[in-house]
């Protein structure tokens, strides 16, 4: 158990039973590479990127340099009716970063500012080429679209949205892909579950195509405990928007920067959305940040009115922070430099055997896994959905691990510099773990 002589109770913290934590906490003090160090000196091995966002491992030198020099350079300018240059240097890299016509970056601060900035442009962009009663919004069951009101509305997950009622009311959701009555054990892509797109057609029908604004989906749902997209279900939603005049939003606030093998999901999985969300990896984690990626139809489509009129009334005071800016140029150099995206593309086969080698745990319901991203599912114990799982989290922690779980799914993404022998490490320590699991 973990001393700590600092009073805890003026720290409220975030997606935490704090009762429970503050009894027995786990503070971590330092970070590099691969690895953080607690407050007992203890290592653990960061087997989730923090939360799924340090790609490039801890204390990246090149980041941490670059932050530390802009810091003396300037530490803000202000984000209307004014620029700085890196904001334009590092929206003009993504540009070229992210496939298609994604060529307009809209800064934020945040995965859940993305998406809830996504979504209001979608809207915008609808009303400024003249049809405003294209409004609403289409989600899925299972998403995570991070904590705020737009991205609660679509997301559909019930704990995180049952107690902040009535969300927005023009929204509708798709059914979720995960079945593992077909799909357990998949490797990669699961085959079954393409058809679940073809319920879009349905909300069409129920809504009216002239109703409705955007659809937003994780490519690869990550919080809800890595939801692999079937082979052709993106394909088919693209489709679908694309033949009912539909904007297609990718909330990429995980797959994008390395996470699948390639820049985002829509390179990887070779389908163009109108618009992506990222945040996360935009920057390594170091300062926070988040992008929206806009095609060019869409932003053409609100540079229209007078030319001194402001097009689009929305952003934050901290959009295209400097420090943010120039820790986020720094992290897509290293992930150039280190091709980290192309090391987790050919990490992918080793780590996809070392965590299928979990399956032959009686708990073990399924494993599931694409580019450097995992996911181990434990059947739930009868009225007690998530102890397992959180049980193995504690005991991984003591034996230098840090994995993630939701509700009973072991969720594992760790930075994309990851050796082989770290993953096997990942994977021993949790086959141990899993052998004291009844
Ligand atoms: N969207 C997705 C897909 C996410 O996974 C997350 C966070 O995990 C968010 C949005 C919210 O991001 P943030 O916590 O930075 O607001």
């Amino acid at each position: 158990m973990t001393v700590f002589d600092k009073d805890t109770s003026a720290y409220w913290m975030p997606f935490t039973p704090n009762r429970a934590f503050k009894k027995n906490p786990r503070i971590i003090e330092s970070a590099a590479g691969m690895y953080y160090t607690t407050k007992d000196g203890q290592q653990i091995l960061d087997g989730c990127a923090g939360l799924w966002c340090v790609n490039a491992g801890h204390g990246n030198d090149k980041i941490n340099g670059a932050i530390k020099s802009q810091v003396d350079k300037m530490t803000y300018s202000p984000a209307f009716q004014a620029g700085h240059s890196l904001a334009f240097e590092f929206a003009e890299r993504l540009a070229q970063l992210f496939p298609g016509d994604l060529n307009h970056a809209f800064f934020t601060n945040s995965g859940s500012e993305s998406v809830d900035t996504a979504l209001k442009i979608a809207r915008a962009y609808q009303k400024a080429r003249g049809k405003p009663e294209k409004i609403k919004l289409i989600g899925r069951e299972k998403g995570y679209h991070g904590v705020n009101f737009g991205g609660l509305s679509v997301g559909g997950i019930m704990p995180n949205r049952q107690a902040f009622g009535p969300l927005l009311s023009e929204v509708d959701h798709l059914p979720h892909t995960h079945d593992l009555s077909k799909n357990a054990f998949s490797e990669g892509q699961p085959t079954h579950g393409a058809d679940k797109a073809e319920r879009l057609l349905d909300l069409i029908a129920l809504h009216g195509a002239h109703t409705i604004a955007a659809v937003i989906v994780e490519p690869m749902a990550g919080s809800a405990g890595v939801l692999v997209p079937p082979v052709g279900y993106l394909e088919r939603l693209r489709e679908i928007c694309s033949a009912h005049d539909i904007l297609l939003i990718f909330d990429e606030v995980i797959t994008a920067f390395g996470r699948l093998g390639d820049s985002c999901a829509a390179a990887r999985f070779n389908v163009q959305p109108d618009l992506i969300t990222t945040a996360k990896g935009l920057t390594n984690g170091a300062v926070p940040m988040g992008a929206v990626m806009v095609s060019d139809r869409v932003h053409e489509a609100m540079m229209t009115g007078p030319e001194n009129m402001i097009e689009l009334f929305h952003g934050y005071t901290y959009s295209g922070h400097p420090l943010a800016c120039a820790a986020g140029i720094a992290t897509l150099d290293v992930y150039g430099q280190e091709d980290l995206f192309g090391r987790a593309r050919d990490l992918a086969p080793y780590w996809q055997k070392a965590i299928h080698s979990l399956k032959r745990h009686d708990a073990v319901i399924d494993v599931r896994n694409i580019g450097l991203v995992g996911a181990i599912e434990l059947q739930p114990r009868e009225d007690k959905a998530g102890e397992r799982a959180f049980e193995a989290y504690l005991k991984a922690f003591d034996a230098g691990l840090l994995i993630r779980t939701t509700a009973d799914i072991i969720a594992l993404s760790p930075p994309l510099i990851i050796s082989e022998e770290q993953i096997d490490f990942i994977t021993n320590t949790l086959d141990d773990i899993l052998a004291t699991i009844q």
